[in-house]
């Protein structure tokens, strides 16, 4: 494979290229113990992805944002715009998570979690099932267009689409009931929102997976650039063993490679040929590199065939590579500060945020004042103010709410009776407060709107203004 370079500058007989024209990579397929995880990982990932929007909670979708009715349903829990804290909440502790398995262990969600390498996996493992291995891929390529080759290739595009769009469906599918919005794709009587998002996140899983793959990881993801600011030299990391393996030469099974001066690496390239993102890791620790580990499965197979102990290229820190540690002396370094800090700040906002749902009261009040008519004087010569509540029901029964207010002599509230409230569901209310006319000076007084859950006991208030004209 020929490099493509942009000079721009020469310096002697040296051209310096400020662009390198990006070459097509064309990863061989590995066996092995990461292998597996990472193949656990695709499907436990697309199981709950494509799984979780078709589980009924109660008679409504388990996992809903329903932007449309602005309400977030996730198992038990309603939640209302108002609660945009817990998600907030919730991004925060993601954020953390990521934080403390990167100190840890490197870029684990890179190699094993992050949608970028789970659909390029899996739109490699279609590639390789239509157009053959890495050989056959790449001969194909070379190949002047046949029938053959064009059959395959539209093969492949076509499934490619088809993933890619069903990805792209379950994706609003999150955001939309999923029932009725497949319903109206085959009645083809989608909004022009849904039918758009449907299409653009299907054409980025086609584009970024099929096309873009490592050079997404390269150039877009902003993780890859910030990473080294969370690691340190007791991170693990996927590490070459250069006092092992060097000098590295070809050569054949049998002699022992330091009677014949050499280290372990035979140089067969394997490594090379496996990475998804075309690098050479005995060249040590790169931007590149996702950690996924199967430069580790292929270095194993080849040192078990060559009757070398594995472990060339391995999961290690740079600290236990350099003093040659033990897993027990690693395993003891994983609990260094940095990371003592992260856990304690994770626990204590898990605990938190936890602590704050199991107390949040099961519905929340908006109280909105009635701009079409600040106050007038009622029938019985009452002075009136009235109000909108919204009522909204965070729970998975219908619920009776009264109402109540203080803060005025004389104040009464209409209506009396409790407002009935479907299971997660919200409820506007005209809510009308009196006084007599002149017990009350003239101005704005505050009143406090008090809504009790009948039988549940749970309470919330709610401050207003009650204006008296002069
Ligand atoms: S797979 Fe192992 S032996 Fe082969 S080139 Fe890579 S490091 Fe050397
Ligand atoms: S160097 Fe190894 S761990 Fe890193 S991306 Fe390539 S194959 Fe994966």
């Amino acid at each position: 494979m020929t490099r493509k370079i942009i000079p721009i500058v020469s310096a002697g007989s040296e051209e310096i290229g400020l662009y390198e024209a990006s070459r097509k990579i064309y990863p061989r397929t590995v066996r092995g113990m990461f292998a597996r995880w990472r193949w656990a990982m695709v499907f436990l990932t697309q199981l709950l992805f494509y799984g979780l929007p078709w589980v009924e909670w109660g008679g409504r979708q388990m996992v809903l944002f329903d932007l449309a009715a602005r309400r977030f349903y996730i198992f038990g829990l309603v939640l209302y715009p108002q609660d945009l804290i817990y998600l907030s909440g919730l991004l925060v502790v993601s954020a953390l998570s990521l934080f403390l398995f990167t100190a840890v262990a490197g870029r684990l969600w890179c190699g094993y979690a992050c949608p970028q390498t789970v659909y390029t996996e899996i739109f490699m493992w279609v590639e390789h099932k239509i157009e053959g291995n890495r050989t056959a891929r790449i001969r194909l390529d070379k190949e002047s267009m046949s029938v053959e080759k064009l059959v395959k290739k539209w093969f492949k595009h076509i499934v490619w689409i088809g993933i890619a769009m069903w990805t792209g469906f379950t994706f609003v599918g999150y955001f939309t009931p999923v029932r009725e919005l497949g319903l109206a794709f085959l009645q083809t009587q989608t909004g022009s929102w849904e039918m758009f998002w449907v299409f653009f996140y299907g054409f980025a899983t086609y584009g970024n997976a099929g096309f873009m793959r490592e050079q997404v990881c390269k150039y877009m993801c902003p993780y890859a650039r910030f990473q080294s600011a969370m690691f340190d030299r007791d991170t693990l990391i996927v590490t070459y063993d250069p006092q092992r393996g060097e000098p590295h030469a070809p050569r054949r099974k049998g002699p022992d490679p330091r009677s014949l001066g050499l280290g372990d690496c035979i140089d067969c390239g394997l490594c090379v040929e496996v990475c998804p993102t075309g690098i050479d890791i005995r060249k040590g620790l790169q931007y590149e590199c996702i950690g996924c580990g199967l430069c580790v499965d292929a270095c194993d197979t080849v040192m078990q065939k060559m009757a070398y102990p594995p472990g060339l290229i391995r999961y290690d820190t740079q600290n236990g590579m350099e003093a040659g540690w033990s897993r027990r002396q690693l395993l003891h370094r994983v609990l260094r500060p940095r990371v003592l800090v992260y856990t304690a700040v994770l626990t204590l906002l898990v605990a938190g945020l936890l602590a704050s749902l199991v107390a949040r009261t099961p519905f929340k009040v908006d109280v909105v004042r009635d701009r079409a008519s600040l106050a007038r004087i009622a029938e019985g010569g009452r002075l009136e103010n009235v109000y909108r509540l919204q009522i909204m029901n965070a729970t998975e029964k219908p619920q009776h709410y009264r109402i109540t207010a203080d803060g005025l002599e004389g104040l009464s509230v209409s209506p009396d009776e409790p407002v009935v409230v479907d299971a997660a569901q919200s409820r506007w209310v005209a809510v009308r407060l009196q006084v007599p006319y002149g017990a009350v000076s003239a101005g704005s007084h505050t009143v406090h709107f008090a809504i009790r859950e009948e039988g549940g006991g749970a309470q919330v208030s709610e401050k207003a203004a009650f204006l008296v004209p002069r």
